[in-house]
């Protein structure tokens, strides 16, 4: 796959001339080249996107909402070949493409073509004789910035409720895994989106994240990614008074009470823990179990983890694909190797898998379990964001809160329980954006999304999204 940048409606080679290789990590080997881009390259797509605004943010909403559903009805009739190439590019099974990412992605951009319809603002009445109504204006060019893990999923999480609102876009997507973003280019061009509306500009975070960081004329950046990524971001961006929606990581607790559904509970926490190979920022990596009940859900999750297939991605009985890069992979078994050296014990996996045939140079890594270790350590602290997970006891749900909230990030939390009372006890304590009970990964599109302190500020979904990507001004006419 030959990617080029996209920029006023064509696909352009970047500024540079100059490429980076594309790396297919179930067999450790390039497979493309991806543009590398730098700051002319931003810059002209600013400016494409600069002009298209003002009639991009005229257009009445129902035909802005048209495009948008258009583009999920391509990403849908592309569903195949888009799943096959996410998991390509990215190492994830390639089933699980297919019934997560890409189908997500189509609902993004339909939720929003059709919620645009829906949006309203507000009147204030006074007595004096006066009426105040607020209008919620795009703002213009907003800066997209999105990570590797659910590649084209993130991707338009941001980007379509940016358009929908009445701004246009220069976009970019992780240098890691840019395949699918390029593919959504051809698909926006199939569908005759505007020139200039939507621009994705590809290349490395420090060269052309930075640039869309730093342009005076981006003045709405959202972001997700690793939270040292975001703060800088923030450093960058707060002189310069942007608007900034940060969704960061996540180190998120996965409660567990004697008295839950234990079958459903069990099932859940395999894929909370290793869906994605633990590459989910929602995976939940620090397993947290009431000792009564300790012995039977360890014994049960390692032997149901001892089962899960490692294998390539585009095998469809894959349970888990292949990490996604090289450091990364690295940075997963440094923290595994971390993990024995603050005393842990691994209960099941820990190593590197070697494939056969073209796999063998790919990056694999067990599903891996450990004990022993407290709260307080680096293990437990730090984000892996690989298919690890921690189990440690509890012995009251004060203990478990206690432990829960014991992180400097604040992402989603799972509780497991029947105890209705409790749940909402939990509900409302825990340090979390997002809480899930007796469920996981479930998402209304309606609902805010996002995290609290290291994981980051604003929110994304809904009409919270829409709502980032506008400016509301009140206007007060007096008429008396
Ligand atoms: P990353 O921070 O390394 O990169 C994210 C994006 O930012 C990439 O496109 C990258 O090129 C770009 N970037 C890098 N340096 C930049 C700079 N100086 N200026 C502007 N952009 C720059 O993150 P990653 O490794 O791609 O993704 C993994 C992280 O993302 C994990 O921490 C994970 O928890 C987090 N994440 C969070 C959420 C969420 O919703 N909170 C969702 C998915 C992933």
């Amino acid at each position: 796959m030959e990617i080029k940048n996209y920029i006023n409606g064509k696909f352009t080679a970047p500024a540079s001339g100059e490429y980076l290789d594309n790396i297919n990590p179930s067999m450790g080997k390039p497979y493309g080249k991806i543009p590398d881009s730098d700051g002319r390259d931003v810059a002209m797509a600013v400016s494409a996107a600069k002009m298209a605004f003002p009639e991009w943010s005229r257009t009445p909403r129902n035909k802005r909402g048209e495009y948008l559903v258009k583009i999920a009805e391509g990403i849908e009739a592309k569903l195949d070949f888009l799943a096959k190439a996410e998991s390509k590019d990215n190492g994830k099974p390639v089933s699980l493409a297919k019934s997560i990412d890409i189908p997500r992605a189509a609902k993004n951009f339909r939720f929003y073509g059709t919620a645009i319809m829906h949006a309203h603002s507000q009147s204030h009445y006074m007595e004096e004789g006066a009426i105040n109504y607020t209008l919620k204006q795009p703002i213009g060019v907003a800066g997209c910035i999105s990570p590797w893990n659910l590649p084209l999923y993130l991707f338009s999480w941001k980007i379509a409720p940016a358009l929908a609102a009445g701004n246009t876009v220069v976009a970019k997507p992780s240098e890691i895994t840019p395949a699918t973003a390029f593919l959504l280019s051809e698909i926006c061009k199939e569908i005759g989106l505007p020139p200039g509306v939507l621009n994705i500009v590809h290349g490395l975070g420090q060269k052309v994240g930075q640039a869309i960081t730093e342009h005076p004329e981006v003045p709405v950046i959202s972001f997700t990614g690793g939270t040292l990524t975001g703060a800088g971001i923030a450093q960058t961006a707060a002189p310069m008074f942007k608007k900034l929606s940060l969704e960061l990581g996540g180190k998120n607790p996965n409660i567990i009470f004697a008295d839950c559904k234990f079958e459903d509970m069990l099932d859940t926490t395999l894929r909370s823990s290793f869906a994605n190979q633990g590459q989910i920022c929602l995976c939940g990596s620090r397993i947290l179990v009431e000792r009564s009940i300790y012995n039977r859900f360890k014994e049960a999750f390692v032997a149901r983890t001892r089962e899960l297939k490692v294998g390539p991605p585009n095998k469809e009985d894959s349970d888990l694909g292949a990490i996604v890069s090289r450091p990364h992979f690295e940075k997963i078994q440094s923290y595994i190797n971390l993990a024995k050296e603050e005393g842990g014990s691994i209960l099941t996996g820990g190593k590197a898998i070697k494939m056969s045939g073209e796999f063998k140079e790919g990056y694999y890594l067990e599903p891996t379990i450990i004990e022993g270790l407290d709260q307080a350590c680096r293990t437990n602290q730090e984000e892996i964001f690989g298919p690890v997970v921690t189990l440690q006891a509890f012995d009251t749900e004060e203990e478990a809160l206690a432990m829960a909230n014991s992180t400097r990030f604040g992402l989603a939390s799972t509780v497991w329980t029947q105890d209705l009372s409790r749940a909402h006890r939990m509900g409302e304590a825990l340090h979390a954006g997002i809480v899930w009970v007796n469920t996981w990964l479930l998402r209304d599109l309606r609902t805010p999304f996002g995290g609290v302190k290291d994981s980051g500020m604003g929110r994304e979904g809904g009409f919270e999204a829409l709502d980032f990507f506008t400016e509301p001004k009140n206007i007060c006419i007096k008429y008396r």
